[in-house]
């Protein structure tokens, strides 16, 4: 079998196929501009790389530009940090918006200056309805609204108020620009939408210069023309406001016509894909923070071990489509252990540690024995690991009254410990409660690296740490941060908190490593033979070593599509 056909990414697909046609038809030029226009009120996530390698990834490969802009129309909600950690992310992942580093807030006197031309235009009106009324008034899906009773102010008037909601003269609340369009449209986002709202709040880049601020779907239309952005990429709820998109950037009369298309987001089982959700998360203390490394957040993925190549990959690899639905996590997880499978260097480490003395074996005495670094990297070479009298062996590979199928250590076995010597267990020594402290074993000094001369089978090889060289180190082991599939799918009554997993962290403060790992910089990735892929962890202080696991061995998706596939 060569690759699981699930593990390729579509040839061209729906918005690929769009902007190749129009490259071909000489639209725009043949220019391709798109952006990727972030709210700076959360961290990225998984969600947002699909975006991400979507926006950047078409402008390059059509020799086109992709900008990174700031939808910052919301002072209340949005903070300098957020700015600061979604350009991290953003290159991090791999990509780079050279010189075209954008936000709306940027272009807040050009927006009004549309503003107003609206106004004159007699397609926009000042509403003193409150927000109740206005809502009241709004009508349903099944039912028009009516029209405001300010509806047909003068221009004159309208001009005048709109001046004085930016001056500062009303409180918030009072009023707001709405665009004169139709209250009985059967789409509910062309009934009058409001345009400007007054929020006396300081912007974190305009300070107190502005009581007024534009809407998002405003904004976001008339930025895309300012920028001249060939080709806008949003998900799917936005199709619903694809009108009124159009409508902005035609009743503006700004100089370029951008076109919006629409793609489903990602889903992702297990996980929550919304920022105001994640903060909840953040500010209730559910987990440690943005960059908690159970987190779906790009730094809580960096901080987990991911690396920006398995996460490109498994977004070119989930495609595009019109219609949402849910991606297995488990493909996610795939994507990473593929690619650390190929550069990870392996170790031995002990996670739970069980004490193992070889009674045969010399006192003080050590043997340095050959491991090898990588058997997918020749080039990665070897190294030495110690042996010696005292070992640590892991407790789940040893069993006293073992059933079956279990081919690990157990009284009177024999097993292979990896690259050294086969070792048969002897005795069990318990503490007074009856739990197991040690084994007491002998080693075969005629099987050194694993092999017995006579031929004879040993089924189980295990992984061992020299007690006397070991490294002491911090584990952190992580589960999904939710036990529930869709994890808003809940009882009445409840909400996603309800889905948390507790075990999603489980602390082993005493996991014994092999030497070699002695001074590795956070950051620096590791397989631990049969454990996992782990990561020093980067974000934390350097007086002790600390491992993130970021994802065991198992390999659920593997398994998945190789059934797909039969
Ligand atoms: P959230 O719901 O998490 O707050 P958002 O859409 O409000 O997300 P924005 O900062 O506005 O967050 O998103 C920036 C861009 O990323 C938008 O173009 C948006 O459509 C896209 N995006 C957000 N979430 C996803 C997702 N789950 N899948 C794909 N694209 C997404
Ligand atoms: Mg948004």
């Amino acid at each position: 079998m060569s690759e699981e056909p699930s593990d390729k990414a579509p040839s061209l697909d729906f918005i690929r196929t769009i902007v190749a046609e129009d490259v071909a038809n000489g639209k725009n030029d043949g220019r391709v501009a798109t952006r990727f226009p972030p709210e700076p009120n959360g961290y990225l996530h998984i969600g947002h790389a699909k975006s991400i390698c979507l926006n950047f990834g078409i402008a390059a490969e059509y020799g086109g530009t992709c900008n990174l802009r700031f939808d910052d129309t919301n002072p209340a909600k949005e903070d300098v940090e957020y700015v600061d950690a979604i350009k991290e992310d953003v290159r991090w992942l791999g990509f780079d918006w050279d010189d075209r580093l954008y936000y709306a807030s940027d272009y807040f006197e050009k927006i009004y200056a549309c503003a107003v031309k609206l106004i004159r235009d007699g397609n926009a009106y000042v509403d003193s309805l409150s927000a109740e009324e206005i809502r009241e008034y709004r009508g349903t899906l099944t039912e028009p609204g009516k029209n405001s009773p300010h509806r047909e102010r003068s221009v004159e008037e309208n001009l005048d108020m709109f001046k004085r909601m930016r001056a500062g003269e009303f409180a918030d609340g009072t009023c707001v620009l709405r665009a004169k369009i139709d209250m009985a449209s059967g789409n509910v986002n062309l009934r009058d939408p409001t345009l400007y709202r007054i929020r006396k709040v300081a912007h974190h880049r305009t300070g107190d210069q502005w009581s007024i601020y534009p809407m998002y779907d405003f904004t976001h239309a008339v930025s895309d023309a300012f920028e001249n952005i060939t080709h806008s990429l949003c998900t799917l709820e936005f199709e619903d406001h694809r009108p009124l998109y159009n409508w902005s950037v035609n009743e503006t009369g700004v100089a370029f016509k951008p076109r919006q298309i629409e793609f489903a987001r990602l889903n992702l089982s297990y996980t929550i894909l919304s920022k105001r959700k994640l903060l909840r998360l953040v500010h209730e203390g559910h987990v440690s923070g943005w960059n908690d490394p159970r987190m779906p957040t790009l730094s809580g993925l960096r901080r987990r071990g991911y690396t920006p190549k398995s996460l490109r990959t498994f977004c070119a690899r989930i495609g595009l489509a019109k219609r949402d639905s849910l991606v297995d996590v488990a493909q996610l997880e795939h994507a990473v252990r593929e690619d650390l499978n190929a550069r990870a260097p392996r170790v031995m480490g002990v996670l739970h540690p069980l004490r193992v003395v070889l009674e045969n074996y010399p006192e003080g005495e050590v043997d340095e024995l050959d491991a090898v670094n990588n058997p997918e990297d020749e080039s990665a070479g070897t190294r030495k690991v110690p042996f010696s009298r005292v070992l640590y062996i892991e407790r789940a590979d040893f069993m006293e009254d073992p059933p079956k199928k279990f081919f690990r250590l157990a009284p009177g076995r024999e097993v292979r410990l990896r690259y050294a010597y086969l070792i048969t267990c002897t005795d069990v020594v318990k503490d007074d409660a009856g739990e197991i402290v040690e084994l007491r074993c002998t080693y075969d000094p005629e099987t050194r690296g694993g092999t017995p001369p006579d031929g004879r089978r040993v089924r189980g090889t295990l992984h061992w740490v020299s007690a006397e060289h070991a490294l002491d180190v911090e584990v952190r082991l992580y589960d999904r941060l939710f036990s529930r599939e869709k994890p808003d799918d809940v009882e009445e009554g409840q909400d996603y908190i309800a889905s948390l997993n507790p075990n999603s962290l489980e602390l082993l403060e005493s996991a014994k490593l092999e030497p070699s790992v002695a001074g590795a910089a956070p950051g620096t990735r590791y397989q631990f033979e049969r454990q996992g892929y782990f990561i020093v962890d980067p974000d934390a202080s350097a007086d002790k070593l600390v491992f993130n696991r970021t994802v065991s061995l198992k390999d659920a998706w593997a398994r998945i599509a190789a059934r797909g596939s039969q």
